[in-house]
């Protein structure tokens, strides 16, 4: 029998038919129709000021650190149990990461630890939502504001999930999201920047468009179409868009079944951890999240090892990530930590994630006795 892969794109069925639109309509480079029906589903659905797609959430991240204003030398205080492209984007405008170290409970930066990490060349906060469960938003834009500092949300896992309500990058001045193949809402490669600050907005088209006024000129707001100010090629053609629009379009019912492959893990595995032979995912209170992943946590890396070597055995693909960047070969040379790294170390040694996607519903008591063999396993052991 084939192996339960740990990813499996999912597609609603409708993706190849809106590509053929989008062939017809004759408008394949950016911004057209079908732009601007994920911008507008995006900003209908999130409430933010202006949603803009990217070809991918670190693009979006790239065009933050421009918005932001980022010079070389600025600070920026961010998790090390991230993605690469958290830093990246900042580093790329030489930019030092300042990284700060996690709560235990949701692995998201430890906002009580943000503050003693501000110095006066800090320029932004940047948390990032891990599994699509919020940071503690609250606390962090208020630490913002007294020191005058911009918020830049990484929410590449957060699309669909809220914060006391509120939509996940919204928070902040600037959000990003990701549809790389690996996340809930899928391009193949693709993501978005949402811009929550109005002053933000003009700049951001700008930006997007290598720096030109192309797309205030196509709405007739000025004359001319002209160089005036620095960017990139940042957005994606249409055959992207029409791709993702098949998947916007089916946003909630792909996060429903998300859930509930979820809480099948959730309900299954509450005898394990109250044995003490694994922990849960922790969701605060004021959370609701998109099941963009489940983990557990396990006793230690050996451990783990032979987990994942259990349940491979057994044709179940589980996987980790990530290598924190405090300790990355890259990470050592651009970035600092400030205090100790601790839960970041510890956890991300501890951490497996499990297979979970759309069409896995018959497969998924595999993956949950594959893994109780592979515990008895690495118990007796
Ligand atoms: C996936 C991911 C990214 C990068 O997204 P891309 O769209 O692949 O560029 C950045 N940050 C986090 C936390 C991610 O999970």
């Amino acid at each position: 029998m084939n192996p339960i892969p740990f990813n499996k794109p999912f597609m609603t069925g409708r993706e190849l038919w809106y590509i053929a639109q989008a062939h017809t309509n004759g408008h394949l480079s950016g911004d057209g129709q079908f732009t601007k029906k994920c911008h507008a589903w995006l900003e209908q659905h999130t409430g933010t000021h202006r949603a803009l797609l990217t070809h991918s959430c670190t693009a979006a991240l790239e065009m933050a650190a421009l918005l932001a204003g980022v010079q070389a030398g600025d600070e920026i205080i961010m998790p090390s149990y991230t993605f690469v492209s958290t830093a990246n984007a900042f580093v790329m405008r030489g930019a030092v990461p300042v990284f700060v170290d996690i709560r235990p409970d949701t692995l998201n930066i430890d906002e009580h630890k943000i503050e003693a990490a501000i110095t006066a060349r800090t320029k932004v906060i940047l948390p990032v939502h891990y599994a699509g469960v919020a940071c503690e938003m609250d606390t962090i834009m208020d630490i913002a504001a007294r020191h005058g500092l911009i918020v830049i949300e990484d929410a590449a896992q957060g699309i669909m999930s809220h914060y006391k309500g509120r939509p996940l990058g919204t928070i902040g001045h600037l959000g990003a999201y990701s549809f790389h193949e690996t996340k809930n809402i899928i391009a193949g490669e693709g993501g978005a920047l949402l811009v929550n600050d109005p002053q933000l907005a003009e700049r951001a088209e700008i930006i997007r468009e290598k720096g030109t006024n192309r797309s205030l000129f196509f709405r007739g707001q000025v004359d001319k179409y002209t160089w005036v100010d620095v960017g990139s090629s940042y957005l994606p053609g249409e055959v992207i868009a029409a791709f993702l629009w098949a998947q916007m379009e089916e946003a909630q019912a792909i996060t429903a079944r998300r859930l509930a492959l979820w809480q099948r893990y959730h309900a299954a595995l509450a005898s394990l951890e109250h044995d003490g032979l694994l922990r849960r995912p922790v969701v605060p209170q004021d959370c609701s999240h998109n099941a963009h992943m489940y983990y557990i946590l396990l006793d230690s890396l050996e451990q783990r090892g032979a987990v994942i070597a259990s349940m491979k055995r057994q044709g179940v693909n589980a996987v980790f990530h990530y290598v924190p960047l405090h300790s990355a070969p890259a990470g050592r040379l651009h970035a600092r930590s400030c205090g100790s790294m601790e839960h970041t170390d510890a956890l991300s040694d501890r951490l497996l994630r499990l297979p979970l996607w759309l069409g896995l519903e018959e497969q998924q008591d595999q993956v949950l006795a594959a893994l109780h063999t592979a515990l008895l396993e690495s118990r007796a052991a």
